[in-house]
């Protein structure tokens, strides 16, 4: 089920200040293609509940429209719109079983959509082994793990067979290693089915690793989206830049001259092209190639060894951040022992921003 979202726009009262409202979701203008998996990836307070509210009708809009396929279902009470729903902290049942608390949404269809115990029961086991509960059927929740009991919710959101899957932070209660197995499951189940799924997350690594999709979103409203890869590798904006990627972009002040990239007294980069003007340079980690000819000079720290990867940890007087981190393999000349690095940049991994708007130049 393809899903649009058109002029998408939630103003609350504020709950503090009398008279005045807050704007949630500003104008929000997206299409979700049918049987596609789209994050909505922003931090805390951006309006990503709110917009998936919307989506599952739990709230109507102030304005613009929700399309489900042809159908304008901006107006359609929850029950009718045939979404299935996840939240963080879903509460089972307590004192029904797994089996019971999967079908609890079959046991109200009326008329010719009444289903048999029987049917019921059929259901509910080809939504616990999708995801692998169903050895678990007469469990309590409370005899289950975290992980265990999200997948009974998730189970319970897939039994009716959604046109809408929607999953607002699914995973966040669920510790490291869970929620890495938990995703990638979730990824498996959604490709089975092929339900277009909406799913929710402050986690730019999570939602980077399961989308087709990722919608970054900021104060309501929509920064870019695309691909996860495609938007990591060409950000419109300084905002977008630093929330995706982990470590972050490293970002400095400087200045283009002369078609050449300043930071501060150096010319670290040619700009051909580019006019002149003060900006924010962002250097992606794996953009720096250390080697004692490199025009960009920054004071040594430390060298930290993980695993793969090698980090070179340096500084800089016009860095914005506490430091700067650097990606480079181990096979790359290292610094050791010294108090200067010199770096050579990678062109495609360094990015400049307006200085006032902040946008890409
Ligand atoms: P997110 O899920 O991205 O953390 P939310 O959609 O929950 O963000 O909230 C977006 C903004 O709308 C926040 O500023 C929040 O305080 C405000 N908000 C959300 N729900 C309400 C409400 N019922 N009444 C007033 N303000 C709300
Ligand atoms: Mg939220």
């Amino acid at each position: 089920m393809k899903v649009v979202l058109e002029n998408l726009t939630m103003k609350f009262k504020s709950p503090h200040v009398k008279g005045e409202e807050v704007t949630a979701v500003d104008h929000l203008n997206f299409e979700i293609p049918d049987g596609k998996l789209i994050c909505l990836l922003g931090p805390s307070g951006c309006g990503k509940s709110t917009t998936l509210n919307l989506i599952s009708g739990l709230e109507t809009p102030t304005e613009g429209k929700i399309w489900f396929g042809d159908q304008d279902v901006t107006r359609l009470p929850p029950e009718e719109r045939g979404v299935g729903l996840v939240f963080q902290n879903y509460a089972l049942y307590p004192h029904l079983t797994v089996e019971q608390n999967i079908i609890f949404p079959l046991q109200n269809l009326k008329g010719d959509r009444k289903m048999t115990k029987e049917a019921m029961h059929q259901k509910a086991v080809e939504a616990a082994k999708l995801v692998q509960i169903d050895g678990l059927m007469e469990r309590k929740p409370k005899e289950l793990s975290g992980g265990q009991q999200q997948r009974v919710a998730i189970a319970r959101a897939l039994v009716k067979i959604p046109r809408v899957l929607l999953l607002d932070e699914p995973l966040s209660n669920l510790d490291a290693r869970l929620r890495l197995q938990t995703r990638e499951e979730l990824r498996r189940i959604q490709r089975e089915t092929g339900v277009t799924t909406i799913f929710v997350t402050h986690d730019q690594e999570e939602a980077m690793s399961i989308s087709d999709q990722i919608v970054v979103m900021k104060a309501g409203k929509l920064h870019q989206a695309g691909k996860p890869q495609d938007v990591y590798d060409d950000p419109v904006n300084l905002f977008v830049a630093q929330f995706l990627g982990t470590p972050q972009i490293n970002v400095f002040e400087g200045k283009v001259e002369q078609e050449k990239l300043w930071i501060g007294e150096e010319a670290v980069l040619d700009v051909p092209g580019r006019k002149d003007r003060q900006v924010w340079v962002g250097i992606r980690p794996e953009g720096f190639i250390p080697g004692d000819d490199g025009p960009f000079t920054c004071r040594m720290d430390r060298i930290e060894m993980m695993g793969r990867d090698v980090s070179i940890i340096s500084s800089h007087p016009k860095m914005t951040g506490r430091c700067i981190r650097s990606i480079v393999s181990s096979d790359d000349h290292l610094p050791v022992g010294q108090e200067q690095v010199r770096f050579r940049l990678k062109p495609h991994k360094v990015f400049l921003f307006d200085r006032e708007s902040e946008e890409r130049v």
